[in-house]
């Protein structure tokens, strides 16, 4: 079991958040992202430049060394000459400003008195203009937990970055769909020291968001977690989407470094050291049978003193110190590497081990590690696996690791600095003004789980009905309906939560149910057209079809009968069964109602049918 508080365990939570707004940040494109084949392609090439201190930002320098092109797809409707960066930007988008301001007041945040935006420096190919526009709107807020209060540090509009959509030998494509759209980064202090304090942050942040005018589903907010150990060094997890799955990859993480803090130790025992040189296997390996390196152009290795028996210890749940040195070489542009401790493997003999050993003089405790690909790739790569061997005789790497599924992560790049800001030029500053912000005070938007509890007690529904209807965000439409109709509360209540969710999943595309076509269904309804069990049916017709409710129950059959035609088919089915009748007097009541609603189901009121049949046949006697 770890001991968070002796390790001294601190976290801080990232959360981006697209916002629901008409317009992008700074151009009219509408928001919305597309599948469609790109109208036109664009092709770019992105140099890191200096900040205003005259640095170049580690992880901007990591990703011009690979040296790739980026190609952008645009489209004529939904990208503009803003999203290629052909055009200065447009003025801000004031509803975006808006949404940050409810948030931030949700967050018990300070606003700031003037907005103004910032480049944020990323050349990994994600902004056309090598940069990130970016704008703090407040800063220094809490929220209340479990484990007590939790600061919020900053919170920042800016835009998103454009999709990433593949990548093929050393061009990454782009699409500039999303580039612009309005998103909202909130930061916690790194502060929590317990696991579920930051899912339940990350939770109650999710909460406020989803009050104000966001995005919805998948991709539409991000999470990024960071995780240090007094020992150990800040790590940032990108792109943890469960949050159950938190507690788990915060374990993983401290696990991980607990071990890298082991390695080393276990090294400077050894005097462990990186050799510098890069050794060409080329005549040792030049008849090998493995297919790797015989199909490669060129093959290196690289010496680790007294590094054996380490490269292939477990670091994190199926993963290995190896693991950690292969995903910095990947990041050149190879797809793995080999190590000593996992030979001889993979066509690699033990006479050839033997041959490597005695060509780069490695000793007993010694380790290699050979790269097979290009030669500048293989060159670049080693000089990275030598970098990161080195940092593990000193201490635990900051990194930007992404997230796995199962819980663990791996190497993205170096942590970023501070210095790839620098002052956007193109836009004016924007005075935020006490009457707005006490406009924003005096209207904030009630919080789902206020919303829950408000509905329950104000219409008597069930804790899960109501639930429901808070996580489907149809709350709205609900009580705009109920207002209109006096169908009973469970019923809409049910049929807007359920039935709708039921429709989607067989293809109904319920987005096209608004209200007015609703209501017309629960009218037939509170009438007596039609009955309870018909709505799905009606529901399902009117997406397929197009039709309006009415027609859409009478194309189907399921307008409810006149009493005199229930009436009429009673009598018709008594009739046909006199001898049965006859024969087991009022116990034929079962068969006979069986019979009844077969022929009447969606039609007409079972209490009605029951009720006539009773009568009748005790009429009969
Ligand atoms: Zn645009």
């Amino acid at each position: 079991m770890l001991d968070y508080e002796k390790l001294g365990l601190k976290m801080g939570l990232e959360v981006h958040q697209q916002l629901n707004t008409d317009e992008k940040l700074f151009c009219p494109c509408d928001c919305n992202l597309t599948d469609k084949q790109p109208e036109y392609k664009i092709l770019r090439n992105l140099r890191p430049t200096q900040s205003e201190l005259g640095k170049i930002d580690r992880a901007a320098f990591e990703e011009a060394r690979r040296k790739l092109n980026f190609i952008y797809e645009a489209y004529v409707h939904e990208t503009c000459l803003v999203e290629a960066d052909d055009e200065p930007p447009h003025p801000l988008n004031m509803e975006a400003l808006e949404v940050s301001l409810i948030i931030a007041t949700l967050l018990n945040m300070h606003v700031v008195d003037e907005f103004h935006l910032m480049r944020k420096q990323v050349i990994d190919g994600s902004n056309t203009g090598g940069f990130q526009r970016t704008g703090l709107v407040a800063t220094e807020g809490f929220l209340e937990t479990e484990y007590g209060n939790v600061q919020i540090d900053v919170l920042c509009l800016e835009e998103d970055a454009a999709r990433r959509i593949g990548h093929e030998k050393g061009k990454v494509t782009f699409r500039l769909d999303r580039l612009g759209i309005p998103l909202v980064e909130i930061t916690t202090a790194p502060s929590m020291n317990h696991p579920e304090q930051v899912k339940e942050v990350a939770y109650h942040i999710g909460q406020i968001l989803r009050s104000t005018k966001v995005k919805r589903g998948i991709g539409t907010i991000r999470q990024d977690l960071n995780i240090s150990i007094r020992e150990g060094a800040r790590v940032e997890l990108k792109g943890v989407q469960d949050l159950d799955l938190m507690p788990k990859m915060v374990e993983n993480e401290v696990i991980r470094q607990v071990n890298l803090l082991k390695i080393r130790e276990e090294l400077n025992n050894r005097n462990a050291s990186v050799d510098d040189e890069l050794y060409d296997l080329a005549e040792i390996l030049n008849e090998t049978k493995s297919k790797i390196i015989s199909k490669a152009r060129s093959v290196f290795a690289i010496k680790l003193k007294g590094f054996k028996g380490l490269i292939g210890m477990e670091i994190q749940p199926g993963r290995r110190f190896g693991t950690e040195l292969s995903g910095y070489a990947k990041k050149m542009g190879v797809s793995g590497l080999f190590h000593t401790d996992e030979l001889p493997a993979y066509g690699i003999t033990e006479e050839e081990v033997n041959a490597i050993n005695e060509f780069v003089g490695a000793g007993d405790g010694d380790a290699f590690i050979l790269i097979a690909d290009e030669e500048e790739k293989v060159q670049n790569a080693l000089q990275e696996v030598q970098r990161r061997a080195k940092i593990a005789l000193q201490m635990v790497p900051e990194e930007t690791r992404k997230s796995l599924p199962d819980a663990n992560s791996e190497y993205l790049r170096p942590l970023p600095t501070a210095s790839r800001m620098y002052v956007e030029t193109d836009i004016p500053l924007i005075s935020v003004s006490k009457n707005l912000l006490e406009d924003i005070k005096a209207n904030l938007p009630e919080l789902p789980e206020e919303k829950k509890l408000r509905i329950i007690e104000q219409y008597n529904l069930s804790e899960d009905l109501a639930k429901q209807l808070v996580r489907t965000d149809r709350v709205d439409s609900f009580e705009e309906i109920k207002a209109e109709s006096g169908v009973d509360s469970t019923t809409i209540a049910s049929t807007l939560a359920y039935t709708l969710k039921e429709l989607r999943r067989d293809g109904c595309i319920v987005d096209e149910l608004n209200n007015n076509i609703l209501l017309d269904a629960f009218n037939l309804l509170e009438e007596g057209k039609i009955s309870k069990d018909a709505i799905t049916q009606i529901l399902t017709n009117v997406c397929k079809e197009g039709n309006s409710p009415e027609e859409a129950a009478e194309s189907l059959n399921l307008m409810m009968l006149s009493e005199t035609d229930v009436e009429n088919i009673i009598e018709e089915i008594i009739s046909s069964n006199r001898k049965m009748i006859d024969e087991r007097g009022t116990g034929a009541m079962g068969s006979l109602m069986g019979m009844a609603m077969k022929r009447l189901k969606g039609k007409a009121d079972g209490k009605l049918v029951n009720k006539l049949l009773r009568d009748k046949l005790q009429n009969i006697k």
